[in-house]
C-alpha cells in the first residue's frame, strides 16, 4: 500500500480482500488515531480498522433514534452481562470522540505518582508526562470554557457548590467554533468538537495512513512468539453483520480498540500473559443521577453539556478520602424518558416537567476490578458490579447530588431507583447516604471503560510495558485507555490521546 491515504469502507469492496501494511492498528478513537497519526507521520505504512463508520458532521442529524445505532456499540444498550450497569461505547472513524463531551483533565497528581509507586512506568516520568500533555493540549486546542458560555444548568451546580460551600469549579474542552446546540453527545453537526476525526484524522491521511471502516478485526494472528498480521471482517454498516473477510499481513499490530474491545482481542487471540491481568481489571467509572424539578425552566438541553465541576469529594490525596465527581448530566428526550423513574400517569407527569429538571451526576473513582471476555468471534461480555466500598461511595455521590440540587433551588428532588423516591424541598435526604445500592435497584451508568490491559514495567505482572509495547509478544502493542493501572476520577480523553502519542512513537522506532 502506498500513496496519501484514503478511508474506503471495507463493505463495499470487492470480498475477501487481502492486504499488507507495516503497522496495522485496530481502532480509531482516542489512542488508536493518535498512535497512527504519529506513525504515519514518521514514515511507517499504517493500515487503520475501523469496525464503525465514517461519518461527516453532515450526517449528525441531531436525532437520538439516528445516532444512537451509528455511533455507539449496540445501538447505546451494550451493558454488564447480568444488564445491571450500561456501559456506553462509540463505534465509528473516531472512535468516542465523535459523541463524547469534550471534556479534557490530566489524570491527578496523586494518582500519577501512585501508578509510578506500584507500576514502574520506566518510560512515563513526571517530565515525560508533562510534555505529552503540553503537546496533546496545543493538538487539541484545549481551552477553559469560557464563563460566559456556562448554560444554566451548569450555573446551578455552580449555585449549589456555592450555597453549601463546596468546592467546584470551570472545566477545559477541545471545542472550537461551538454554537452551543447541546448536542454533543450525538455528534457535533457544526464541527467544532476537535477530535480524532477533524484533527487526528486528516494528517494521519496526509501523511499516507489508509483507513478501513466497517472492519471488524476478530483476533491478532501470531507464530513462534512474533505478531503476523489481524484477521478481521468487513462488516454492513446498518446491520452490523459480516459480509466477508479481511486479512492484514503486518509485523506491527496496535490494538486501539478501546478497554473492552483491545481485551477481548488479546483474550480471543491467545497472546500470552503469565501474569493474567488481561481483561480482569476493568474499571469504569460508574454513575448515579439525581434530578431536581425547578420552578424556572432550566432547559438542560440547551448550551455546552458540561462545564462546571463539583470536586468537594474527589479526595483522592487523602487516603479513604470521597472519591465522588460531580457534574451535570442531561439526557435528550428519548434517553431521558428510558432514565425517567415511573410509568403511565407518574411517568408523563415528570415528563411534562422536562424544561424544568436539571440532573446532576455523581459518577466514581472504582476500585472494583471488573471482567471482561470475548463471545463468539465478534462479541465480548463484561462483569461488573461495584463492590461494597464502591456502593458505598455511590451512595454518598447520590447523596451529594439530591444535596446540591436543593441547595441550588430544587422545589423537589427526584431519585430514580425502583420504587423512585422523591423528596419536597425542606425534607432532609440523609437517608440516601446509606441508600442500598441494589442490582435493579438503581440505573447504574459508565461511559469510561479503562484499565483492563495495565501497563507496568515487571513482565511477571503485567501485559504491557509504558510505550505500550507487549511484554510476551514481539510486535504488539496497545494503544487505548486499557493502558490506564488505575481508574482515574476524571474525564480520560486527554491522557488516553496522550498515550497515543507515546505508544506511536514507539511504535515508530521499533
Ligand atoms: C457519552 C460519553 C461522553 C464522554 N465524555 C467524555 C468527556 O467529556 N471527556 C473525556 O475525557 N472522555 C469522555 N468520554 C470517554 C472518552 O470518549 C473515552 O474514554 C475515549 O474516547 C476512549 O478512547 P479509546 O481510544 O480507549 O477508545 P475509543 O475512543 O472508544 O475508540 C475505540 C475504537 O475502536 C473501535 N473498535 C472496537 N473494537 C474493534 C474491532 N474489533 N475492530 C475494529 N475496531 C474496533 C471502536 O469502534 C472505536 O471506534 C465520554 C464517553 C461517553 C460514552
Ligand atoms: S455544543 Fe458545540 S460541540 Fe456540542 S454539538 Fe453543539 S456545536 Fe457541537
Amino acid at each position: 500500500m502506498s500513496g496519501a491515504g484514503v478511508v474506503f469502507d471495507a463493505s463495499r469492496l470487492s470480498l475477501p480482500l487481502r492486504l499488507s501494511a507495516e503497522v496495522c492498528v485496530v481502532g480509531s478513537g482516542a489512542g488508536g488515531m493518535t498512535a497512527a497519526m504519529v506513525a504515519a507521520e514518521a514514515g511507517r505504512e499504517v493500515l487503520v480498522l475501523e469496525a464503525g463508520e465514517l461519518l461527516s458532521s453532515s450526517q449528525m442529524s441531531q436525532r437520538e433514534e439516528e445516532m444512537f445505532p451509528r455511533l455507539f456499540w449496540e445501538s447505546g444498550g451494550r451493558s454488564t452481562r447480568d444488564r445491571a450497569v450500561k456501559v456506553h461505547q462509540g463505534r465509528g472513524v473516531g472512535g468516542s470522540t465523535l459523541h463524547n463531551l469534550n471534556l479534557c483533565k490530566r489524570v491527578p497528581e496523586a494518582i500519577r505518582s501512585r501508578w509510578q509507586r506500584e507500576r514502574g512506568l520506566r518510560h512515563l516520568p513526571p517530565e515525560r508526562w508533562e510534555s505529552l500533555y503540553s503537546e496533546v493540549e496545543s493538538l487539541l486546542r484545549v481551552s477553559p470554557v469560557p464563563e460566559e458560555s456556562w448554560s444554566r444548568h451548569n450555573q446551578l451546580l455552580r449555585e449549589g457548590c456555592r450555597a453549601l460551600g463546596w468546592k467546584g469549579g470551570g472545566l477545559s474542552h477541545n471545542r472550537t467554533g461551538c454554537i452551543g446546540s447541546g448536542f454533543c453527545e450525538v455528534g457535533c453537526a457544526y464541527d467544532a468538537k476537535n477530535n480524532a476525526a477533524r484533527v487526528l484524522l486528516p494528517r494521519a491521511l496526509a501523511a499516507g495512513a489508509q483507513v478501513l471502516s466497517c472492519c471488524q478485526a476478530v483476533r491478532v494472528q501470531h507464530q513462534g512468539g512474533k505478531v503476523r498480521g489481524v484477521q478481521a471482517v468487513a462488516v454492513d454498516p446498518r446491520s452490523q453483520r459480516p459480509v466477508g473477510e479481511v486479512h492484514v499481513e503486518a509485523k506491527r499490530v496496535c490494538l486501539s480498540a478501546s478497554a473492552t474491545g483491545t481485551a477481548a482481542m488479546l483474550l480471543r487471540s491467545g497472546v500470552p500473559d503469565p501474569g493474567g491481568e488481561t481483561g480482569d481489571t476493568l474499571r469504569i467509572h460508574p454513575a448515579v443521577v439525581a434530578a431536581g424539578d425547578f420552578e424556572e425552566e432550566v432547559r438542560a438541553w440547551e448550551g455546552i453539556p458540561q462545564s462546571y465541576e463539583c470536586t468537594e469529594l474527589l479526595q483522592l490525596e487523602e487516603e479513604g478520602g470521597h472519591r465522588s465527581w460531580i457534574l451535570p448530566a442531561f439526557a435528550h428526550p428519548v434517553g431521558a424518558a428510558t432514565m425517567v423513574p415511573g410509568h403511565g400517569a407518574a411517568h408523563r407527569e415528570v415528563m411534562r416537567r422536562y424544561p424544568h429538571l436539571g440532573v446532576f451526576t455523581a459518577m466514581i473513582h472504582d476500585l472494583t476490578a471488573g471482567r471482561v471476555r470475548p463471545e463468539g468471534e465478534l462479541g465480548l461480555s463484561i462483569d461488573y458490579w461495584p463492590e461494597e466500598g464502591d456502593r458505598r461511595e455511590l451512595a454518598y455521590g447520590l447523596w451529594a447530588c439530591a444535596k446540591l440540587l436543593f441547595a441550588a433551588g430544587a422545589r423537589r428532588v427526584l431519585v430514580p431507583t425502583f420504587p423512585p423516591r422523591s423528596y419536597e424541598r425542606g425534607e432532609s435526604v440523609d437517608e440516601l447516604r446509606q441508600h442500598p445500592i441494589e442490582k435493579g435497584g438503581i440505573d447504574v451508568v459508565a461511559v469510561h471503560p479503562m484499565s483492563s490491559v495495565p501497563m507496568g514495567d515487571d513482565p511477571k505482572v503485567a501485559a504491557v510495558d509504558s510505550e505500550g509495547r507487549h511484554h510476551h509478544l514481539e510486535g504488539l502493542f496497545v494503544a487505548d485507555g486499557s493502558l490506564f493501572p488505575t481508574s482515574i476520577g476524571g474525564p480520560p480523553q486527554l491522557s488516553i490521546y496522550a498515550l497515543g502519542l507515546q505508544v506511536g512513537r514507539a511504535l515508530a522506532r521499533s
